[in-house]
């Protein structure tokens, strides 16, 4: 028998690395109630007015050659990204998702023995992009719920190779301003990656930008991602895209997979890069009602419930009083509103709430003031 192994000591099946065994998958945001019955779904960030018209009727148009291959090098994708946002296109790669590129940046730059951190109340994904390539997930503290710079460098090793950020951070919805962003990026050592995953982005007013792309254009170890699922409302197409150096990105293309943003994908983005009505007009929503939503939170009283300032299009509201989040989740569910609820990553005492329609806030805020009031 090659390489000596005993019929004794052989596994009888295939045995998974430990690392993958240690993965705890990942739950997405639930569009059922538990009787399985459809509900307002507010769990996943999605984008309550819908998708750009010309984003749909250019996904529409694109069902005619389904036997070829999309393009490979995506290149009128990155060719719209680019214009839009004054970047070089031949630093942009894209991915099925925005995942995808956290899962890319892991492959190429992390392995066993190497250190990846992310802060406690961090996007589910971090993890499983570490664990998923051996790598150890360090996670620090937060402070009050937003990122703490501070203990992300204290934090920092030897054996350390990428650093994940959301920003707006999710589940939290805080946000890093430009100068701490600046600070946390000139404390690392060069050796290590600063992802600043910018999901949200879109959502902040223009002065809040927190400087990454313009850190990305210049610095050797900052890589910048955005999505389509969100203010673009494709999360149904799986695109995202990252900007880096050309020597990171060239690492993250020996990692893709080949033909990983579909042809239909690639056309409905590129249109919606076009529409920039659409996109500010559901800025100006999430806006006005995310204030309102905040506002009529406040207006519950003492009752304990609290609202972490964000900046993104939802609210992760903290339950301190007599309601607790899991009572107020089943009630929420029991209403016709489905949220997200956290305890496996250590938020057993908040939900998170996506800003939805006009009619959708006002009867999640409505609902939750009934079960206010029954909890006494
Ligand atoms: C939604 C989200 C993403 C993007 O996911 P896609 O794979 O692009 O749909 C990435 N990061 C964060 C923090 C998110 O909330």
């Amino acid at each position: 028998m090659r390489g000596g192994m005993t019929p004794a000591s052989s596994p009888t099946s295939p045995v998974v690395k430990p690392w993958v065994q240690a993965i705890h998958p990942y739950i997405p945001g639930r569009s059922t109630a538990d009787d399985g019955r459809k509900v307002v779904k507010l769990s996943s960030n999605e984008n309550p007015l819908g998708t750009s018209p010309a984003a749909v009727a250019a996904f529409a148009s694109a069902g005619t050659s389904l036997e070829r291959y999309p393009d490979a090098g995506a290149t009128a994708l990155r060719e719209a990204i680019g214009a839009a946002h004054g970047i070089d296109p031949a630093r942009i790669i894209y991915g099925t998702g925005s995942d995808e590129i956290l899962h890319l940046v892991a492959s190429a730059y992390a392995g066993v023995g190497d250190e990846i951190i992310h802060v406690r109340y961090g996007f589910a994904v971090y993890e499983i992009a570490t664990r998923r390539v051996g790598a150890t997930p360090v996670v620090v503290d937060d402070r009050d719920y937003a990122t703490d710079v501070d203990a992300i460098l204290a934090a920092v090793t030897d054996r350390t190779t990428i650093v994940y950020v959301a920003n707006p951070n999710n589940p939290t919805g805080t946000f890093t301003a430009k100068d701490e962003v600046a600070r946390l990026h000139a404390g690392l050592p060069g050796h290590v990656l600063l992802v600043l995953d910018q999901a949200y982005a879109e959502y902040l007013a223009p002065e809040d930008d927190d400087g990454g792309l313009a850190l990305a254009a210049t610095a050797a170890n900052v890589l910048v991602t955005r999505t389509f699922s969100k203010i673009h409302g494709l999360a149904a197409e799986r695109i995202g895209w990252g900007y880096g150096s050309a020597t990171v990105i060239e690492a993250l293309h020996r990692v893709r997979g080949p033909f990983n943003v579909t042809i239909a994908g690639q056309a409905a983005a590129v249109a919606a890069v076009g529409d920039t009505s659409f996109v500010a007009s559901t800025r100006a929503h999430n806006d006005r009602w995310r204030d309102w939503f905040v506002g009529a939170i406040g207006a519950l009283g003492n009752a304990g419930l609290r609202c972490v300032p964000s900046q993104a299009n939802f609210v992760l509201v903290l339950f301190e009083g007599q309601l607790t989040a899991e009572t107020a989740y089943k009630g929420l569910m029991d209403a016709g509103y489905i949220v997200r609820w956290l305890p496996g990553q250590g938020l057993a005492q908040g939900l998170r709430i996506t800003i939805g329609t006009k009619e959708e806030t006002r009867g999640v805020v409505a609902a939750l003031r009934t079960l206010v009031e029954r909890a006494g």
